[in-house]
This record gives C-alpha cells, sequence and structure tokens, in this order.
C-alpha cells in the first residue's frame, strides 16, 4: 500500500509533491478511501476535509481512533504521514481477518494539510479538529498559489458535513517515522513518544544603511549583515547557556540591497527556537531579546522581532505511554523514551483527548526528503505495536 501511494504525486527527483488539496491530494485520499471501504468501514467527511473511517465496536462509544496525514512537503518521502495512515489501515484488515470484535468502535483518520506547505498553518486539519481553529476560518487560507482553501476543498470534492465535535475520540493514537537520527544511532527498534518539543518562530527585521563598500570607513557603518552574522553565531551560545533539549536555527536571511559592493542595508531573518520544557523555551526567548537590544545599540541598528509561530510543549498521556511501553515489552522489542522534536496531528488531538505516539527509525535520520527510509522490519515492528495499542485501548472494561 505504501508503495501504491508513493506513485500518486511522484516528481522527476524520485519525491513526492501532495501538496493539500492538490490534484494528486485527491487522487490519495481516492485510493485510501476505496482501501478504506474493502475493509467495510464507515466513511465520514467533516468540514475541512479531514477523512474519518469508523470500524464499529460492540458497544456504541467514543472510538479509539488512530491516523496521520497523506499531504506532503514538496518532494518528500513515501513514509512521513502515509506511514501511520497506512499502519492504522493495516491494523483493521488484520482485526477484519481474524474477526476480531473490540469493545470500543476504531476509528482511522487522514487529517487535512498536516504539512502546512500550500495553506498556512501546518496540522491545520487536526486543529480544526480538536477545536483550536474554526473550520470557517482555517477554509479561508490562501494557498502560496493564491487559490482559497474551501474552493479547492470543493473542486476535489473533500469538503463534506460532518461538523467538528460530532466525532470525539476516547483516546488517540499515531504512529510515525521518527525522523531524526537517534533510535537508529541508539540502535533501538522503537520510540514511544513522552512529549513534543514547543516552538518559537520569530522574524527578525534588520534595519541599517545600505552604502558605498569601498568609501564607507567602518566605524561609520550601519551594518545589517554583520548584526546578522552575529546572531547566527550567538545561536549555538544561547543552547549551551540554555541547556537541556534547547536547539536554535537560522534558516533563512535575505540580504537588501543583496550586491557585492554595497553594505547591506536592512536584513530579514528567521529563527527557529525548541524545547521540551516551556520554562527553558521562555528563557531562550529572554536571552534572544536581550542579545539583541544589546546588538542593536552596539551596531547602531534597529531590530524589529515578529513573532510567527509560538506553540508551548505538549506532554502525552502518560497511561497511555505505559500501555505502549508495556506492549514493547511483550514483543520483545527495545524502546526509548523520547521528545519528538517535529510538529505531528497527535499534539492537537492532545487537547481532547488522552494521547500518545510511536516512532520507528528512519534511516540517516533524514526525511521532507525523496531519500527518506524506514526498513520493512521497522515497518512490521510499528505496526504490531499499534496494533496491540489499539487492542488495548479498544478492548479496555
Ligand atoms: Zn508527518
Amino acid at each position: 500500500m505504501l508503495q501504491q501511494l508513493s506513485l500518486i504525486g511522484k516528481d522527476e527527483r524520485g519525491g513526492i509533491t501532495r501538496l493539500a488539496a492538490s490534484d494528486a491530494d485527491k487522487e490519495a485520499r481516492d485510493l485510501v478511501i476505496q482501501w478504506m471501504k474493502e475493509e467495510a468501514l464507515i466513511i465520514h467527511i467533516d468540514r475541512i476535509g479531514n477523512i474519518i473511517a469508523v470500524r464499529d465496536g460492540i458497544e456504541n462509544s467514543k472510538p479509539v481512533m488512530t491516523g496521520s496525514h497523506i499531504d506532503t512537503v514538496v518532494s518528500g518521502g513515501m513514509y512521513d504521514g502515509c506511514y501511520g495512515v497506512l499502519a492504522g489501515l493495516e491494523v483493521i484488515k488484520t482485526l477484519n481477518e481474524f474477526n476480531i470484535k473490540t469493545r470500543y468502535p476504531i476509528a482511522l483518520a487522514v487529517f487535512t494539510n498536516e504539512e502546512g506547505i500550500r495553506y498556512t498553518p501546518d496540522m491545520m486539519g487536526s486543529l480544526v479538529f480538536s477545536g483550536g481553529l474554526k473550520a470557517e476560518k482555517a477554509m479561508k487560507s490562501i494557498g502560496v498559489d493564491g487559490s482559497i482553501l474551501e474552493n479547492e476543498l470543493k473542486r476535489i470534492g473533500y469538503m463534506g458535513d460532518l461538523q467538528v465535535g460530532a466525532l470525539i475520540p476516547s483516546s488517540y493514537v499515531e504512529l510515525h517515522i521518527e525522523q531524526g537520527p537517534i533510535l537508529e544511532i541508539k540502535g533501538l527498534n522503537i520510540g514511544v513518544v513522552e512529549n513534543l518539543q514547543g516552538i518559537s518562530w520569530k522574524e527578525i527585521i534588520l534595519t541599517g544603511e545600505s552604502n558605498h563598500a569601498g568609501t564607507t570607513p567602518l566605524i561609520y557603518r550601519k551594518d545589517a549583515g554583520l548584526a546578522a552574522a552575529k546572531i547566527i553565531n550567538y545561536l549555538s551560545d544561547l543552547c549551551s547557556s540554555v541547556g537541556g533539549s534547547q536547539v536554535a536555527t537560522c534558516g533563512k536571511v535575505i540580504f537588501e540591497p543583496n550586491v557585492i559592493n554595497v553594505v547591506p542595508g536592512k536584513v530579514k531573518m528567521t529563527i527557529d527556537l525548541r524545547n521540551s520544557s516551556e520554562e527553558g523555551l521562555k528563557h531562550a526567548e529572554n536571552l534572544l531579546h536581550s542579545f539583541l537590544e544589546q546588538l542593536a545599540e552596539y551596531e547602531s541598528i534597529d531590530i524589529k522581532i515578529n513573532q510567527l509561530v509560538r506553540l508551548q510543549p505538549v506532554q502525552f498521556d502518560g497511561t497511555m505511554t505505559q500501555i505502549i511501553e508495556r506492549v514493547n515489552n511483550r514483543l520483545g522489542l527495545t524502546y526509548l523514551k523520547m521528545t519528538s522534536g517535529a510538529g505531528h496531528d497527535a499534539q492537537m488531538l492532545a487537547r481532547i483527548c488522552p494521547t500518545a505516539m510511536i516512532f520507528v527509525p528512519s534511516k540517516g535520520g533524514i526525511s521532507h526528503n525523496p531519500n527518506e527510509y524506514t526498513s520493512t522490519q521497522d515497518i512490521e515492528n510499528g505496526a504490531n505495536v499499534l496494533l496491540n495499542t489499539i487492542l488495548e485501548l479498544s478492548n479496555k472494561i
């Protein structure tokens, strides 16, 4: 199933480009729904295009939910998101095959626009599903191509009528590739995800004065480019000062006028700060702000900070992670309790029900890349952990 799904949206580089509510997204959704129907699942589509497929339980109660997303970044890999959805389907296939009934229903979710490449914010479908953003507001989102999500969802036939809150899960467990190198380096089978890093995205605008690179003595310069370099250089010191899980990245710098013989008059740059502790993240933000204040004075430039995104760390449910640990022990799999460095739909679901995540190793820690790879054995291990976790959650008296 993973291989078949990966053919949809395949680009020249061998990667997959399947942006939210695009033609490729529609084709992938249609295929997954066809597979869901083969398993006799009842299909619901909600306002924002989330697909929720339900397998009945003995009791008509809140379902145990699993799922993920099938949209991708530009030229992404075949496992990110798709693995969680298709492993959920594989779990249901297995239950059907062995004619196993569960006390509670099981729901399999495919969330809209997790990657946030075409429309912002990312994890949009799960955020709307969890009541954190109104569907009407999310649907007004304008894409990087100028499209409006609402029109695109209608066009591909995925603006459904299930209302937000009509289907609340009793618990949510998401299986995902790690997208980092830790499990592979430590030689472990499974990651039991206890929490998810908080994120602070800032845009920094430095305004100095563009001037002649030959005639302007250093002491008379208001060099926004030099200041930007000092900020980037400071980030590793910032991480050492805060300690713990703190990481900081400058991923984007735009110089103006960006020519060889002019002192840069303006720089727009971004900073991404992450920490699994809210206290640590706040500390990092404070340190960065005071550094920028001092720098502005020293370099005689103006520094403006725009907060683009601020998400608090998410703590997953302790009982859920204990169940996953128990399942690993029973199956004889080695595991590590860990923090997720990436955002996932599960962090949104944690707002409305007990939630946890299961990770499997990513070869070389690579993802969002055509070379993303997880071995067949790891794929199977993760699916077995998901199967046993769902069995425990859905049978529970
Ligand atoms: Zn993902």
